[in-house]
């Protein structure tokens, strides 16, 4: 890495050299003698190979006119300095930049665009802010970049109520893939309604997700839960069911609910019947646990036993050796049970030490299902794994 940022360094140094030399043909004849700004090239040139960039860097700005055919190169510095971490320096350089009356208006905004970047990566979002709206009224070319980079903002602050409208402008400008996340804006907005009890406005705000997104699970998930908290467990089942036809590898998320809201109903053979037809079609261990342990409290361990094992048969799954385990433990005594219950720790120190769910995009894993990945930023990228050890 340090090698890679001295042949940066470096390089940007031949580039200064070259403007130099450039500017120094233009103005006058060889034979004058060294300039002062040559000079301090060079010094920066030295003080680079002496391994002390620092101080070289301070020399190469001050060395460097600003003016059209230089800005790039500033503009250069600025971005290497904002990618070593440096932001106090990239700061320097573009507010720098901004100062001198030379820029065009293409360059001044081309300026004022990598300093909202700059603000943007040293937690200074009022600042960056400030920028990109600008940016975004004068209608430079920067809009839509602009736009996106708020977007990033208001999802950092929460501002739910802002990326809603910056999300909306920009599918509006043709950004038809930005839909996908104002549903899970949607959803925020959903959920902190009904944090405050807010059915009415936590249901509207489903609505518009499942408009923005038709496919969004996640605003059919939160619909199961709010109509079943509401009490409305027919309205749940349906929300819950349309999991299926989003994305199957969901399924398994609205177990849980799904047989609460049929029990409350009193109709658990439905629930049977259409773990059934899931199990046709997505055949996840977490859907045959639940349709073991159905059949277990409807019918008996012996035929919770043999629908697990059956699927165990075709489908090698420690969750599902584990429940099978647990099933036999119960009617089971002795030595037998002893061995048992050691085979069973063993599946649960398995279990308990495996993520359940991925990002497609980075490969964060954890145990809890998040929509924006804590760690790339993606939305919906983390989805349930898949295998021995997962569904
Ligand atoms: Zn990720």
């Amino acid at each position: 890495m340090k090698d890679l940022v001295v042949g940066s360094l470096l390089f940007l140094a031949i580039v200064i050299g070259w403007f130099l030399g450039k500017a120094e043909r233009k103005k006058k004849p060889a034979h004058l003698g060294a300039d002062p700004i040559t000079r301090e090239y060079f010094l920066g040139l030295n003080l680079l190979l002496d391994d002390k960039q620092d101080e070289a860097m301070e020399v190469f700005i001050r060395t460097l006119d600003v003016n059209p055919d230089t800005v790039d190169t500033y503009l250069v510095m600025g971005s290497l300095f904002r990618r070593r971490g440096e932001v106090d320096r990239a700061i320097r350089i573009h507010q720098d930049l901004l100062a001198r009356p030379t820029l065009s208006k293409l360059q001044q905004n081309t300026v004022r665009f990598e300093l909202a970047r700059d603000y943007l990566k040293a937690g200074l979002l009022d600042r960056a802010e400030r920028i990109l709206k600008e940016l975004v009224t004068e209608d430079s070319v920067y809009v839509l970049r602009s736009l996106e980079l708020l977007l990033s903002i208001y999802e950092q602050e929460k501002s739910w109520d802002e990326a809603v409208e910056t999300a909306n402008v920009l599918v509006g400008k043709g950004k038809a893939e930005i839909q996908f996340r104002l549903a899970h804006y949607y959803c925020e907005m959903a959920e902190k309604s009904h944090k405050l009890s807010d059915i009415v406005d936590a249901r509207r705000y489903l609505k518009k997700a499942l408009q923005a997104d038709k496919g969004s699970v996640r605003a059919s998930l939160l619909q199961g839960r709010f109509e079943f908290d509401a009490g409305e467990y027919s309205d749940a089942i349906k929300s819950l069911r349309r999991v299926r036809h989003q994305d199957n590898d969901f399924s398994p998320e609205t177990l849980g609910l799904l047989d609460k809201s049929y029990e409350a109903l009193n109709e658990p053979k439905e629930y049977i019947k259409y773990l059934f037809t899931l199990l046709e079609q997505h055949p996840a261990i977490s859907i045959v646990i639940a349709l073991s342990d159905k059949l277990r409290q409807l019918e008996g361990d012996y035929e919770g036993a043999y629908v697990l094992s059956e699927y165990l048969k075709k489908r090698p799954s420690v969750r599902g050796l584990h429940r099978l385990i647990d099933f036999h433990l119960a009617n089971t005594e002795g030595p037998a049970k002893e061995n048992l219950a050691l085979l069973q720790a063993f599946t649960q120190q398995m279990i308990h030490n495996k993520p359940i769910y991925q990002c497609k995009a980075c490969g964060f894993d954890g145990k809890a299902l998040h929509w924006h990945c804590p760690s790339c930023l993606g939305w919906g990228t983390v989805k349930p794994i898949h295998g021995l050890e997962g569904e």
